[in-house]
This record gives C-alpha cells, structure tokens and sequence, in this order.
C-alpha cells in the first residue's frame, strides 16, 4: 500500500509514519514543518519506502504515482499554536482540506482526517457523543481551529455525498506521548518539563477542569484501524478515563518525582470545563478501546523527557 501522511513530521503523524513503515508499505510524507520536526522521522532517513516532501499542503495539487490513503493530519494542533498561527491554520483546513480531497479523488484513494474533540467546543452535553453538535464560540480566538476543523468536517463529507468518495473522520481526544515538544503549550509535556526542573506547574483556573487523556499507541491503533472499515460519519477516538488538570498535576509530580509547586494563572477563553469522549461507536465498529492506563503512559513519556534532557 502507499500511504500519504500530511502532518507527518508531526507528534501523531510520525507515530503513523512508524506503524506502516514497519508493516512495508511506502510512505510519503509532506509537511512544512511549521510546528513539526524532521527529527521525529529521522529514525527512517535511509528507508527507501519513506519519501518527505517538506511543502505546504495549501501548495500541493499533485503526487507521483498512485496513492492508496491519504491520512489528512497536518494542523497546528496546540492551543498555542493555532493561536500563533491563526490563518495558517484555517488555510490549512480549508485550502489543504480541499487539495487532498481532490487528490483523493483523483487518484481514488481512502481519505481519513484527523478532527479533533474541539468541533464540540465547551460542551454543554457531557460525555460527548457524535449526534451533538456542540458548542463553540466563533469569535473566541480558539475558533480558528474549531471552526476549521467543523469546515474540514463539512468538506470531506461533501465529497463523499458528491463524488461517493471513500472517507473517514476521527475526532481525535487528548492524544499524549513521545515525541511532544515542551514548548507547544500542551499540558502534558509542560508539566513533565516543568516537574524534571522542580519549577511550578502552570494550572489555569483552579484545576477543575477534565480532560481526558489517550496514550499514543492506543491512538495509532485506533486511527489505523479507523483507516480499514468503511464508514464516513465522525467517530470519536480517545481514551475516556477523565481527570481534573490538578489531579493530572499531582499524578506528573509523583511519577517524576518532583518538588514542583502549582503556579495558579488565568482561565483561557473559552477553555472547555469538561472533556470526556463517548467511545462507544468506535469500540462496536472497530473492536478497539485504549489498554494504557495514565499512569502507565505517564512513566514512558516521563522517561522519554528524561533521556532526551
Ligand atoms: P503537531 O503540531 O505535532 O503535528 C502537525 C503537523 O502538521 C506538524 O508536523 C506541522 O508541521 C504540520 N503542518 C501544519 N500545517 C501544515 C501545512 N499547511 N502543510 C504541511 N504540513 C503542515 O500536532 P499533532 O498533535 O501531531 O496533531 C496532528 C493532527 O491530529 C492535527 O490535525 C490535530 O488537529 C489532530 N489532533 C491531535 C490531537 C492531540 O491530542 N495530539 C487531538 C485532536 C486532534
């Protein structure tokens, strides 16, 4: 099969690069490297099935050869980010959304995009299933990424409803785990850096808020599997175990350990209070639920910071 993998320079879009690398099929990569890093594919440099295309997917309108799947994956994908680079991120949503459309189309490919929990914004419906169509502020600066991903969402279904083009959407949940850098603003890898350091902990608001979070070879599993069957509507994907920020903050600081303090600083904008997925259509259509508990996968990335220190 040859794989072509937008974002794979990225956090998840290297851990997917790694899982069809290592059962044989070809790989394209293309990524502009905005907010990944070629050393996250590196490992593969000398594997002639791999090919990196360091471009903007908003320029790309044509790949040689044939291509079986396109894994649309290339988003800044931190609040951070997309808040750094809010029109490169509805460009790359809509522009990069509708180019790898029609080169799905025309090459008659699967296509999969990577959406994410954010389209349900701070919901009001809690866990959150696909029917909801959530709540989402339009003109907080977060909406860049949520209203590019509903558009991407809105696109890609369109294609299927028009061409009868092969699709799939996974709702992506709080994803964690090597190869996250510390400086994107996540709270995983911002807390493990700042633990290691015994500096404090940066909590918004009081903590209280949830999120659930999903370790990354559980994730793999789940969009690959995703990428098999044959169904176009949204499915959520991640692991529904939901914690408080402080009680994730206390679990970081044992695990490191760490003399760490907690620095309380303002709530963000439209920050979601609640955050847990309802998991239950992914596990009847793909067989799949996470099996790495937080702790379990808080101890490899903490000693994946460790050794990368
Ligand atoms: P990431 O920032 O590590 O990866 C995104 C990759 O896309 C980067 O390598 C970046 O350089 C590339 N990219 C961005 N714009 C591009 C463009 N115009 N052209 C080419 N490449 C471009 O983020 P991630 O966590 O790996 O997220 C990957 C995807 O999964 C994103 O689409 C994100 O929205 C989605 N997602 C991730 C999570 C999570 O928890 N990690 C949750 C929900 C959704």
């Amino acid at each position: 099969m040859r794989v072509l993998i937008t974002g794979g320079a990225g956090f998840v879009g290297s851990h997917l690069v790694d899982h069809y690398l290592r059962r044989g099929d070809e790989v394209i990569v293309i990524d502009n490297l905005i907010t990944g890093q070629e050393e996250n594919i590196g490992q593969h440099i000398d594997n002639k099935k791999l090919k990196f295309i360091k471009q903007d997917v908003c320029d790309v309108t044509e790949v040689k050869g044939n291509v079986d799947l396109i894994l649309h994956f290339a988003c800044p994908a931190s609040p951070f980010e997309y808040q750094k680079y809010p029109i490169e991120t509805l460009r790359v949503m809509s522009f990069g959304t509708y180019n790898m459309l029609e080169l799905a189309r025309i090459k008659n490919a699967k296509f999969l995009l990577a959406s994410t929990s954010e389209v349900y914004g701070d919901p009001e419906v809690h866990p959150q299933k696909e029917d909801y169509f959530g709540n989402v502020n339009l003109l907080s600066p977060r909406a860049v990424y949520d209203e590019g991903k509903r558009f991407a969402e809105t696109l890609t279904l369109s294609y299927f409803r028009k061409f009868n083009l092969s699709i799939g959407i996974v709702r992506i949940f709080n994803t964690y785990g090597e190869r996250m850098h510390s400086e994107d603003g996540r709270v995983i890898p911002s807390f493990i850096s700042e633990a290691l350091k015994n500096k404090p902990l940066p909590i918004f608001g009081d903590g209280s808020q949830t999120r659930s979070f999903c370790y990354i070879s559980d994730m793999v599993n789940a969009i690959t599997k995703a990428a098999q069957i044959d169904y176009p509507m949204p499915m959520n994907l991640g692991n529904p175990a939901e914690y408080t920020i402080l009680q994730l903050a206390d679990i970081v600081k044992r695990l490191c350990p760490s003399q760490s303090e907690y620095e309380f600083l303002p709530l963000p904008d439209s920050d979601p209070k609640k955050r847990k997925p309802d998991i239950s259509k992914a596990k009847k259509l793909l067989g799949w639920e996470p099996k790495i508990g937080l702790e379990q996968g808080l101890k490899k990335v903490i000693e994946w910071f460790r050794r990368k220190k």
